[in-house]
């Protein structure tokens, strides 16, 4: 054991030259707390007899744990799934204008809650709901940080120990363990469970309102469908039976399109404008699903009820902030200027047609020399439009152990997501930006396939 003597104490390991530029780059607290975090390592593990590292040794392993400390974990990486609304890789990415209007917002001070014509205290929540209001034909509007709080707010603020009547057909898990059945207890509403797994009935919702329902809460079908012998009523019969029945109906609607998705060979999404025109009394959705914005949850309707939700203390707690109020509203601001489809980049990619993206996957295998191109489908993702697809064309490598291939796709500097099917890698061109396709090929060059 007496070889540890050997070891450099941790003020004259500190002195050392190399010791002296890893301080110069990481700061002093950072590198003595490695230093001795290494020194003692060897102190606990050495075995009798073993000789010390040398100095430069406990340099490089020094530096190596500074490194796995402050090494980023969230980076920007290519997604060649095909998969557009992809929740575990961010969802929507932003338009051009959104970016520059949230790093307007981020590095210096803003009007968010300031009236610039009164010099007095302004309304956080006035920026944008002037432009969704306007969009949505709805009299009102607020932003908080995501759907799944703007349905607590809305179910905790209105229906508090009230009774809320919900389908059998649409207790849905949306995702992560967040299920409506769950929010609504949560809430403190008591749930009123209708109908069967797979059929409800007007007359169910006639039943519940008359057992004392306080509010119906009707959850839009994002992440999956149910088939075959099914039925629900729709939206304007449940309208007509909330109205006049003095009961509260409020939308969940999910993705929120303000688009019509029939117009790209998509199924009929309800869309935003329809459920306010169609009766609900408050309507939720995500702002970075089919919207295509920043992380959000707007809730559109009646102007009495929006002002009960923004002075609950809930409130306060799931509020928008700047940086997601500015993206979303230039991201609002293309769908008003009917630019949508050219500006946001989930609509891009959604209109984005099979020709296209043949001529670009084309152009990759011409690129990298090998691969076919073949015929496959998009997704949207994000539990939006389940189990519809968008005709696609992908550069399929056949390579041994693809699932290997996939792990060292990940690990590149900008980590390449692909899929795999037939033991062959798929790259779909379709959520591959421009401006990453040429970091996509160098890096794909690299590779020995
Ligand atoms: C996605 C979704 C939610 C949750 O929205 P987040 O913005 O992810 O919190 C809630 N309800 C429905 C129907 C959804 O599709």
């Amino acid at each position: 054991m007496n070889l540890l003597r050997a070891l450099p104490a941790v003020d004259v390991l500190l002195t050392d030259e190399s010791v002296s530029a890893l301080i110069a780059e990481y700061g002093r607290p950072l590198v003595l707390d490695a230093t001795r975090l290494i020194l003692n390592e060897i102190r606990r593990n050495a075995a009798p007899n073993q000789s010390i590292p040398e100095k430069q040794e406990l340099v490089e392993r020094i530096t190596d744990r500074l490194k796995t400390w402050l090494a980023p974990s969230l980076i920007p990486l290519i997604n060649a799934t095909g998969v557009i609304l992809h929740t575990n890789l961010g969802r929507a990415p932003l338009s051009e204008a959104a970016q520059q209007a949230m790093l307007a917002a981020a590095g210096g001070y803003s009007s968010l809650e300031f009236d610039l014509t009164n010099g007095k205290r302004g309304l956080r929540s006035a920026h944008a709901e002037r432009l969704l209001v306007k969009l949505t034909g709805a009299e009102a509007a607020l932003v908080v940080n995501n759907n799944a709080a703007a349905l607590m707010l809305a179910l905790s603020a209105l229906t508090r120990r009230k009774k809320v009547v919900i389908s059998r057909t649409q207790l849905v898990e949306v995702g992560g363990s967040f299920r409506i059945p769950d929010v609504l207890s949560q809430s403190g509403a008591r749930l009123m469970e209708i109908g069967a797994t797979n059929r409800v009935h007007l007359s169910d919702y006639r039943q519940a309102v008359e057992d004392g329902a306080a509010a119906i809460l009707h959850a839009h079908h994002s992440n999956f469908r149910i088939s075959g012998f099914t039925s629900e009523p729709g939206l304007d019969e449940l309208a007509e039976l909330a109205k006049k029945s003095n009961v509260l109906l409020i939308e969940d609607l999910g993705s929120g399109a303000l688009l019509n998705t029939e117009a790209y060979g998509l199924e009929h999404e309800p869309t935003v404008q329809e459920a306010v025109s169609g009766g609900a009394d408050l309507v939720c959705f995500s702002g970075d699903k089919l919207l295509g914005g920043p992380q959000a949850g707007i809730i559109v309707g009646k102007k009495s009820l929006l002002q009960k939700l923004a002075h609950h203390p809930l409130a306060r707690a799931v509020r928008a902030d700047k940086l997601c109020l500015a993206s979303l509203m230039a991201t609002l601001l293309h769908y008003l200027k009917d630019e949508a489809e050219q500006k946001i980049p989930v609509w891009k990619m959604i209109s984005t047609s099979p020709l296209q993206i043949k001529e670009r996957a084309e152009r990759w295998r011409c690129e990298l020399g090998k691969g076919e191109v073949i015929e496959d489908f998009s997704t949207i993702g994000g539990g939006s439009l389940p189990g519809q697809n968008l005709p696609t064309f992908v550069l399929a490598l056949t390579v041994k152990q693809p699932d290997r291939w996939l792990k060292d796709l990940r690990c590149l500097n900008v980590p390449i997501i692909a899929r795999i099917d037939n033991e062959r890698l798929l790259f779909d061109p379709r959520c591959v930006m421009e401006k990453e396709e040429n970091i996509l090929l160098s890096q794909l060059k690299e590779l020995s396939f």
